[in-house]
């Protein structure tokens, strides 16, 4: 089995060495030379938009998948005319579009944040009054931890928000006063079998995914059941193979829906040593048509993201439990340069590492 992976970051990487131990191999392709899966599989070098370059890619792959959402559909769906691609395209061209994938939560009845479309300057008005401010302006396109979003205060904010943002087609967001924020990840198999990783409690902070706890506690087991039935809507809905992450706000035990992403998530990031089979080989085996791998969970597990500078390794290593992830990026700020793992017999014992994990992060 041979599989492509459009795009060549972290998440690739992870996808690489899992291939590894199951016995796939991955080609990846990314226009950055320095992308960190270069490390650990075949890279080609080349623009999303160069067409030769993508048949190239595309020769001798059984299937090819994407791991970064900012890519562009075009080039997915060149790629798909060849060999097939999975999770579709579709998936991608949904996600990629926060007012589509507003819509394709309404399709399925997922509760989500109301929103208004921006598409013109003169809409900001009348959507301030429909939504009500405070409220979120986001780029319908393009916006990813936190970036091409803006909140929104007063009447008087709207211009110079949507100024900042580029002026770009946008949707004006309801603001959720959330009590906490969770993920699901699911992964759907070749024959329609779904599976469901324990929910993820997340923390962000400036838009970027901090820490993740998993499974989250103090879970309503009803709540839980209802939004795994919609997310199993939502696959068959996209057509959808592989690993789909689902972001979610929770309120007064209510879930509702912030995005989804058509790829492995970094809030599954802890699945590598703290469930049976990580998110990363479950992706694998679902778009090559393999049994999926148990999803249970092995423990209690934290991640901690490094985020902007790099850690002394050193000391992390001292922590029991601790498994460090480096990517191999080059320190610059708000960058993901790697994350920490700590898996635990209980939530004690995994906070008192998590807190140790912290400690160490915050010295460097
Ligand atoms: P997003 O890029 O939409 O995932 O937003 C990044 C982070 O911003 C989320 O994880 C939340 O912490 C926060 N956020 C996004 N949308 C909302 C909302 N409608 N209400 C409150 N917080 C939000």
């Amino acid at each position: 089995m041979k599989v492509g992976i459009l795009g060549a970051g972290q998440l690739g990487q992870m996808l690489a060495l899992a291939g590894r131990r199951l016995g796939v191999e991955c080609r990846l392709l990314s226009p950055d030379p320095h992308a960190p899966a270069g490390q650990f599989a075949e890279l080609i070098v080349a623009d999303y938009a160069n067409e030769a370059a993508l048949a190239h890619f595309a020769e001798g792959l059984d299937v090819v998948t994407y791991e970064f959402e900012s890519i562009p559909v075009e080039a997915v769906e060149f790629v798909a005319g060849k060999v097939p691609v999975r999770p579709p395209a579709a998936a991608l061209r949904t996600a990629q579009d926060r007012a589509e994938e507003k819509k394709a939560f309404a399709r399925i009845g997922m509760p989500a944040a109301s929103y208004t479309i921006v598409d013109v300057s003169r809409d900001l008005r009348a959507a301030a009054e429909t939504v009500g401010l405070p409220a979120l302006l986001k780029t319908r396109r393009h916006g990813y931890d936190g970036k091409g979003q803006i909140r929104i205060d007063s009447l008087s904010d709207l211009e110079r928000g949507w100024v900042s943002l580029g002026g770009m087609p946008s949707i004006l967001e309801e603001i959720i006063r959330f009590d906490r924020e969770l993920s699901l990840i699911a992964v759907r198999g070749g024959a329609g079998e779904v599976e469901f990783y324990p929910p993820v409690e997340n923390y962000h902070s400036e838009g970027m995914l901090r820490f993740s706890f998993a499974p989250a506690p103090r879970m309503d087991s009803q709540s839980l059941e209802r939004a795994q039935q919609l997310v199993r809507r939502l696959l068959e809905d996209l057509d959808y193979t592989g690993v789909l992450a689902l972001e979610l706000f929770e309120k007064g035990g209510e879930l509702i829906a912030n995005e989804f992403a058509p790829r492995v998530h970094n809030s599954g990031h802890w699945t590598i040593e703290g469930a049976d089979t990580s998110q990363f080989e479950n992706h694998l085996r679902a778009i090559t048509g393999m049994e999926l791998g148990s999803t249970d969970p092995c423990g209690v597990s934290g991640m901690v993201n490094v985020i902007g500078r790099e850690p002394d390794v050193a000391r992390l290593r001292e922590i029991p439990g601790v498994h460090v992830h480096m990517y191999g990026k080059a320190a610059a700020p708000r960058r993901k340069l790697g994350h920490i793992t700590v898996v635990a017999d209980d939530g004690d014992g995994m906070r008192t590492a998590i807190a140790r994990v912290r400690a160490v992060l915050a010295r460097v």
